[in-house]
C-alpha cells in the first residue's frame, strides 16, 4: 500500500470512529482484536445494505426463499461439511522470539510468492529457501494447520452430543433446511434460499479494519439447479452478472470492481469453478464476494451423514435428483467498507476543503438534513420542524439548527447525507424549500411534493 492510500485508509478509519460508524469492540477495556461495534450511523448503513440485498434477491424474485437458521448447530453438521477437518484450516507460523502468530500464506504472498493450495511442507520449504522471517525480523516456526472454528459446549450435555461451534458461514444452515423449504413451499428447481446472519472465524491475523474480523456478517445464497453437466456454467455466469448489477445499484460501479477466477487446480476437489468479485480497496484489490459452483457436494454429504434423503422430485422431468448449487457468498462488513471507500472524497467548494462521502442515496444512513435558516425565528423553526416530522415517518432524517448553514451542510456531507433541505422566509410564503445536492452542492427551489418525489426516486423506497 503506498503512502497516499495508507493515508486514505487511516482517514476512513478515523472518520468512521469520529462520526459514529464503527468503534473498536470492547474499546474501554483495551479492545478485543478482530471485533468491531457499529455505532448509530454504522448500524443504519449496515441495515440499509442488508435491506437492499433482501429486497433485490428475496422479495424481488419469484424463485428465492428467505431463511434464518440458528447460529448454533449440531456438531455433526460441521463434520459432514468438512469444516472440523483440514478443509477449514489456515496455515499458521509463529515468530520464534515473540510467539506472535501469522498466516503463513499471507507472509508468503507479501514476500511475492504464490501461496494458494500449498502443503505445509511446501510452505516450510519456501520459507527456508527464501529466508522469510516474521514482520519483526525473527525466524519463523514450521507451519501447522489451524482450524478457524470457535468451539464451545452446550452446558448440560456431556460427551460429543454437547459439542457445538459458532458457525463460520451461514451456508450450512441453508443446506440442512433444504428439505424443509422444499416441503413447505411450492418450490421448483431452479430456486434459491437466501440467508443473512452472523458468522465467526478465529482468524489468525484479523486486519485491514473491518475487512477481516473474527465476527462478521454474511449474505449468502444457495441457488439450486438441475444436475445436468452443461448448464451450471450458464447459471454461474448469470449470478456473477446479477451480483455486479446489484453492486452498481448501491454505488459500486464497474470501475471499482474486478473478477478473479480461481485456477482449476487450486479448487476444492468437489468445486466446479469459483470466481471472486474483487474491490479495489486502498490496501489492494481484494475479494468482496466469492461465487462458487459447488456441484451437489454439500447436499450429498449431509444426506450421507444424516441418513435423510435430500433429493428433489422434478415434476417436469418425472425424476428424482440431488440438485447442484451455485453459491454467491458476500460479507456485509466488506460491502460496508467497500461502499465507504468508494464514497470517500476530498474536494474543494468555494475555496474550502471538504470531506464528503458520496454514498448512494439508497444506502446513506441519513437521507436528509432539515435546516431552519435561523433558529431565533419561531415561524421558521415551526415550519422546518413540521417538514422534518413528516419526512421522519418514512426516512432517517436529521434536524439541525446549530451553526451557520454552510457548516451544517459540511457536517452532513461528511456522513454522506444526500439531501440538504433549508427552510427560509420564502418557504413561509409559498411552501417551497431549498434543496441542496451533496455532490454538486447545486441548490434548487422545490415544492414539498417535488422534494418528496425527488427523494423517493433516488432512495428507491
Ligand atoms: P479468505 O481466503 O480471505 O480467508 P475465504 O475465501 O475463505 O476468505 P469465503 O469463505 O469465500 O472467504 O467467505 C465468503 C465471504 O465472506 C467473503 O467473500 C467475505 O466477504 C466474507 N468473509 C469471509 N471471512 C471474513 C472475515 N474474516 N471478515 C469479514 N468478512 C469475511
Amino acid at each position: 500500500m503506498n503512502e497516499k492510500e495508507n493515508n486514505k485508509m487511516d482517514k476512513i478509519v478515523s472518520l468512521c470512529k469520529r462520526r459514529g460508524f464503527v468503534f473498536q469492540g470492547s474499546e474501554i477495556y483495551g479492545g478485543l482484536r478482530g471485533t468491531w461495534d457499529l455505532g448509530p450511523l454504522g448500524v443504519a448503513l449496515n441495515n440499509n445494505l442488508k435491506r437492499e440485498w433482501w429486497k433485490m434477491f428475496v422479495d424481488g424474485r419469484e424463485d428465492m426463499y428467505g431463511l434464518d437458521a440458528s447460529i448454533l448447530m449440531n456438531g455433526k453438521v460441521w463434520d459432514a461439511s468438512g469444516h472440523t477437518g483440514a478443509g477449514f484450516c489456515d496455515p499458521l507460523v509463529e515468530d520464534t522470539e515473540t510467539g506472535e502468530r501469522y498466516r503463513a500464506d499471507h507472509l508468503l504472498k507479501d514476500a511475492g510468492h504464490e501461496a494458494d493450495g500449498l502443503s505445509l511442507e511446501e510452505i516450510d520449504a519456501i520459507i527456508v529457501d527464501n529466508k522469510i522471517v516474521s514482520p519483526n525480523g525473527n525466524p519463523l516456526s514450521p507451519a501447522r494447520q489451524f482450524n478457524l472454528m470457535f468451539e464451545s459446549r452446550i452446558g448440560a450435555t456431556a460427551g460429543d452430543e454437547g459439542r457445538v461451534y459458532l458457525r463460520p458461514e451461514t451456508a450450512q444452515g441453508i443446506f440442512v433446511n433444504f428439505k424443509n423449504v422444499v416441503d413447505t413451499g411450492r418450490v421448483k428447481v431452479p430456486f434459491g434460499i437466501a440467508q443473512v446472519g452472523k458468522a465467526f472465524r478465529n482468524e489468525i491475523t484479523p486486519r485491514n479494519f473491518i475487512f477481516r474480523s473474527r465476527e462478521f456478517e454474511q449474505m449468502e445464497i444457495e441457488y439450486f439447479i438441475p444436475p445436468d453437466e452443461d448448464i451450471w456454467e450458464r447459471y454461474h455466469r448469470e449470478w456473477i452478472d446479477t451480483r455486479k448489477d446489484w453492486f452498481a445499484s448501491i454505488g459500486l460501479t464497474a470501475e471499482h470492481l474486478g473478477e478473479e477466477v480461481h485456477p482449476r487446480d487450486k479448487l476444492a476437489h468437489y468445486a466446479r469453478a469459483c470466481t471472486d468479485i474483487t474491490f479495489k480497496f486502498p490496501f489492494g484489490e481484494q475479494e468482496l464476494e466469492g461465487i462458487a459452483a459447488r456441484g451437489n457436494y454439500d447436499l450429498i454429504q449431509h444426506q450421507e451423514a444424516s441418513g435423510k434423503p435430500l433429493e428433489f422430485f422434478d415434476e417436469g422431468r418425472k425424476e428424482k435428483y440431488v440438485p447442484h448449487v451455485i453459491e454467491p457468498s458476500l460479507g456485509v462488513d466488506r460491502t460496508f467498507l467497500a461502499v465507504v471507500c468508494a464514497a470517500y472524497t476530498k474536494d474543494e467548494i468555494d475555496g474550502e476543503q471538504r470531506t464528503v462521502l458520496k454514498l448512494h442515496p439508497r444506502v446513506a444512513p441519513v437521507k436528509a438534513g432539515v435546516f431552519p435558516l435561523m433558529k431565533n425565528k419561531p415561524e421558521l423553526m415551526e415550519k422546518a420542524r413540521s417538514l422534518y416530522e413528516k419526512l421522519r415517518r418514512r426516512w432517517n432524517v436529521f434536524f439541525d439548527v446549530s451553526g451557520a448553514i454552510g457548516r451544517r451542510y459540511r457536517r452532513m456531507d461528511e456522513i454522506g447525507t444526500p439531501f440538504g433541505i433549508t427552510v427560509d422566509f420564502d418557504s413561509l410564503d409559498d411552501g417551497t424549500v431549498t434543496l441542496r445536492d451533496r455532490d454538486t452542492t447545486k441548490q434548487q427551489r422545490v415544492s414539498e411534493e417535488e422534494l418528496i418525489s425527488i427523494m423517493e426516486e433516488q432512495i428507491g423506497w
